[in-house]
């Protein structure tokens, strides 16, 4: 199997059996972010106890990019801390936008690393990234919060 085809396995998993993909009570910030150019949408859902993400669940609607890599930024960061949480989001965002020449760091990175394919489509890589930033949104806002 080519690695484009596993990666394409990868992310066609996520996207049938999405992870966290249910809105808990539980939580210290939601947030909803969109990204009209292809429709998707996201509510993502923080509980934040010392700077620690303890609980991270979301649910949203498009394409099958935008919701695979919803399911895999929720699995990345499930119970890390805020700080390396955005240390993440960093590395996928360089991943994201280096028009397929970056190689990614997949021990840091782990499934996100299927999206690397992505990066060659600009107007798909908002579709990528629409959860981290999410993410990150949430995540600032958590920690400004304390
Ligand atoms: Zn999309």
């Amino acid at each position: 199997m080519s690695l484009e085809s596993l990666y394409q396995e990868i992310i066609l998993d996520h996207y049938k059996r999405p992870k966290n993909k249910v809105l808990q009570d539980a939580y210290s910030v939601e947030v909803h972010h969109n990204n009209p150019s292809c429709g998707d949408e996201i509510t993502l859902r923080v509980q934040v106890e010392n700077q620690i993400i303890k609980q991270l669940s979301w649910d949203g609607v498009g394409c099958s990019i935008s919701q695979a890599s919803s399911s895999v930024m929720s699995e990345l960061t499930q119970g890390i801390s805020i700080e390396k949480a955005l240390e993440l989001e960093v590395s996928f965002l360089e991943l994201m936008q280096g028009k397929g020449q970056i190689e990614a760091d997949e021990e840091e990175l782990e499934d996100a690393v299927a999206f690397s394919g992505v990066a060659r489509y600009p107007a798909r890589v908002k579709c990528a990234l629409l959860s981290w930033m999410a993410l990150k949104d949430a995540l600032l806002r958590a920690g400004g919060s304390k």
